[in-house]
């Protein structure tokens, strides 16, 4: 057994509540949801970050992204969603497996982030667009 949780889901030797796979990826149902309806959708390879993806990979995912937010919002009859996907513990990923949350919202659910929003001094964001743009490698 490895001991990676979804490592072993994805190996069948945990059980889940399967929705959906295909040869790279696998949806089932969050074992403790924050909604009615919470599902993820994991990769069937171990990646812990979505930094540690190839493209290739990423993808195919993304390209499952808007039929499952469809078919979950639709299974529970959620007006809105949010898809979430945290990288490091810093980030709340408390399993170091690639993951997407998918997490039905209804108005006033009493979910939410805290998002301390406040206007930004555009010199920073000009060094820090440039210094990104100076990081980004794209495939
Ligand atoms: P994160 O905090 O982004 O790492 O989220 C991990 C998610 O995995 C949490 O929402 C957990 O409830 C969920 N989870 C952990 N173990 C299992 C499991 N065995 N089956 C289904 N979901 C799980
Ligand atoms: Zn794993």
């Amino acid at each position: 057994m490895s001991d990676c949780i979804f490592c072993n889901i994805v190996a069948g030797q945990i059980p889940c509540t399967r929705v959906f796979e295909d040869n790279a990826c696998l949806v089932f149902m969050d074992i403790n949801p924050i909604s009615p309806g919470h599902t993820l959708l994991i990769t069937k390879k171990h990646y812990e970050a979505i930094s540690q993806m190839p493209a290739g990979e990423a993808a195919h995912l993304g390209r499952h992204l808007p039929a499952l937010a469809r078919a979950v919002q639709a299974a529970v009859g959620a007006p809105a969603l949010n898809v979430l996907q945290n990288n490091g513990r810093a980030a709340g990923q408390a399993v170091a497996h690639l993951h997407i949350h998918f997490i039905p919202r209804w108005p006033d659910d009493g979910l939410g982030f805290r998002w301390p929003a406040k206007p930004a001094d555009f010199e920073v964001l000009a060094r820090q667009a440039e210094a990104i743009r100076a990081e980004l490698v794209t495939a």
